[in-house]
């Protein structure tokens, strides 16, 4: 089961402030306002007749030619990588990003002045949990150009980047997990870097009205052109990191999973948020047409694994044997000495760890509640375990029954359940779990 939930976050007020804009070289005041749970971030455009917004979310992007645009209808909003990176890397889940012009004040090229904004702000907690899509299976997107980005699974939001300019120089590389304060203090002051060649023919066409050293480091050859000097010596692959998190942030979901990145771009960035979205997509659409088989016969493995997201090593139940009443069951783990926790728990005497009997009855458990909530498009969050007692050593090549029978749920949110495990007739654990029971 999922720790406790991490909840969804907002800012603690309205605040702002007034920049130049990249492309026309106006002034743009950009204000972050509050917003209610599952709002998500969107965009709005206070300068266009009847305000109009869009959703910070990927079937909303419309190009990433340098930066990441997104639109509705005739709409748009530009750059908006540097801002949602910002927000989201700092916790905010929803918020409203109001702007009089269409796109964001560009600051000094990095994150710095929409942290500064956010830190103004301030962020509060939210009363629902926090929406996440957990990396399964190694997934991947690859491009001509050479970009790969890979998102395996992890229990945090990681981040592994290689950098490489023409001829792989400025080849520079970072490892590290997503955090606000990781974020504040590595990535957020990484400023914009371009490519002298790049940007000569928009400086000659007059379309990066607003570009300027103050706004991005210009690589020309072997030099590196900008007004103050390098912020850190990899300050590239640093914001590399921090356009990967913003352009991720279009999946509109947390995601635990590491990217393993090399040479990304926007393109690139936005081919793994799209394809992330289209299996959480799918994850919903088969959570939705999933019954719960009914009657009192029990649960086969493929039965069992169609309920709970667990698979081997940290599946804990076979087969349900049986469902004695809607609030009672039993199920079945075979221990045999391949378990992965028997090589180190301990070698020369192995037993199975207590915390994996609970783990066990906290499935059984959970079988039994999404039985009675007839679907599985809620999850069961283990929040805590009472009067735990084991009595007995189980070891390989045992066969634990395990019972559970749920005491009591208040409302639709909590529940409880006393589970024991029995060996040969013997009870060997027992304990009181406590669950929350969550939409997805
Ligand atoms: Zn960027």
């Amino acid at each position: 089961m999922p720790s406790a939930p991490e909840f969804q976050q907002t800012l603690g007020k309205i605040d702002g402030f007034t920049g130049t804009a990249l492309h026309t070289g106006e002034n743009v005041t950009l204000k972050l306002h509050p917003a209610p749970v599952d709002h998500g971030i969107k965009f709005k455009r206070k300068d266009l007749q009847d305000e109009p917004t869009i959703d910070a979310k990927i079937e909303n992007l419309k190009t990433v030619e340098r930066a990441t645009t997104i639109g509705e209808g005739s709409v748009r909003v530009h750059t908006v990588e540097h801002v949602l990176a910002a927000l989201w890397a700092m916790g905010v889940d929803n918020a409203i990003v109001e702007m009089d012009a269409n796109e964001p004040p560009i600051g000094d090229g990095s994150a710095q002045a929409y942290v500064d904004l956010i830190r103004k702000a301030g962020v509060v907690a939210q009363e629902e949990p926090r929406k996440f899509f957990g990396a399964r299976d190694t997934m991947h997107v690859e491009s001509k150009t050479g970009a790969l980005l890979v998102l395996l699974p992890d229990d945090k939001f990681r981040i592994s980047c290689t950098q490489a300019g023409p001829n792989n120089k400025f080849t520079q590389f970072l490892s590290m997990e997503v955090t606000p304060a990781a974020f504040e203090r590595e990535i957020a002051p990484a400023r914009t870097f371009v490519y002298y060649e790049d940007v000569k023919p928009l400086m000659d066409k007059n379309l990066i009205k607003g570009g300027s050293l103050e706004n991005a480091i210009v690589v020309r050859g072997e030099a590196v052109l900008s007004k103050e000097p390098l912020r850190f010596p990899d300050e590239f692959v640093r914001h590399k990191v921090l356009d990967i998190i913003g352009d991720l942030a279009l999946v509109g979901r947390r995601i635990r999973g590491h990217v393993v990145a090399v040479k990304p771009g926007h393109a690139s960035n936005a081919d793994l948020a799209r394809l992330i979205a289209r299996e959480q997509t799918r994850r919903s659409a088969v959570a939705v047409s999933r019954p719960i088989p009914s009657g009192d016969g029990g649960l086969d493995t493929d039965q069992v694994m169609q309920i709970l997201p667990h698979r081997f090593p940290f599946l804990m139940v076979d087969r349900i044997i049986s469902f004695d009443t809607e609030t009672k069951c039993t199920g079945v783990k075979t221990v045999t000495i391949n378990e992965p926790f028997f090589q180190g728990h301990f070698p020369g005497h192995p037993v199975m760890p207590g915390v994996m009997q609970v783990e066990a009855m906290a499935q059984v458990a959970s079988i039994l509640l999404f039985k009675l909530a007839k679907t599985t498009s809620r999850i069961g969050y283990f929040m805590s375990a009472d009067e735990v007692k084991f009595r007995k050593p189980v070891l390989p090549g045992d066969t634990i029954f395990i019972h559970a029978e749920l005491t009591k749920s208040r409302g639709e949110r909590l529940a409880k359940a006393k589970c024991h495990c029995v060996v040969n007739d013997a009870i060997v654990s027992e304990a009181e779990l406590m669950f929350t029971f969550l939409d997805k």
